[in-house]
């Protein structure tokens, strides 16, 4: 179950492992792209932060839109809009269900929307997708994650800066899919699932 604390936790959460890895995820981006996806992320973790702090949302609902404007609009790289349109439809979900399932099935399938992709394509998805998979299967644990992310070393990027490089992206993290590790073990530490 989302509840309005356990949400705004979450989010509490992420950003600092965003902060805390923000050389870590912007260097997983150096050799497959542009090096700039931890401090794209924590510039709208901040941005999502100042915003829940000043304006007080009292709703799932509201939480997740807050979040949702605040990535799209602080966020220059790919990774803003993506992230911003899984919280913007995790937001619609939220105003008829607060069950955690069919929230994130909406936010992967908004990411899958925006992104006209497909898990297996060395992206975020290809940590949403498992970890939802998981989460359905009552396998989720922090092992679980970090095997997904360890996956797409094996992917070769079709989609994003990182099919630029073609076949030269195999061996490397994507770092979208690292960043989505955090959001997920953000979820689990405050007792979402
Ligand atoms: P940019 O590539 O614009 O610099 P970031 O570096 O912040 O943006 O984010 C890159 C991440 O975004 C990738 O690692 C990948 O996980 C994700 N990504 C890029 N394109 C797509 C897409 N079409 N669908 C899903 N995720 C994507
Ligand atoms: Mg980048
Ligand atoms: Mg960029």
């Amino acid at each position: 179950m989302f509840t309005v604390d356990n949400l705004k936790k979450s989010l509490q959460l992420f950003k600092e492992k965003i902060d805390k890895n923000k050389d870590y995820l912007s260097e997983l981006d150096t050799p497959i792209g542009d090096g700039d996806h931890g401090n794209n992320m924590a510039r709208g973790m901040e941005a999502v932060s100042e915003s829940l702090q000043s304006k007080e949302p009292q709703t799932v609902q509201d939480v997740f839109k807050l979040t949702a404007m605040a990535l799209i609009s602080k966020v220059g790289g790919a990774s803003g809009p993506l992230y911003g349109t899984a919280m913007m439809e995790m937001a619609k979900a939220a105003a008829t269900t607060s069950e955690v399932l069919p929230i994130l099935e909406a936010g992967l399938a908004g990411i899958e929307k925006r992104g006209n992709s497909k898990p297996g394509e060395k992206t975020m998805l290809d940590e949403w997708a498992p970890a939802i998979e998981a989460i359905k299967n009552g396998t989720l644990t922090d092992g679980s994650l970090e095997s997904a992310v360890e996956a797409t070393k094996e992917i070769t990027a079709t989609k994003g800066r990182a099919s630029y490089v073609g076949e030269r992206s195999i061996g490397h993290i994507d770092p979208g899919a690292m960043s989505s590790l955090y959001f997920f073990q953000s979820l689990m530490e405050a007792g979402v699932f």
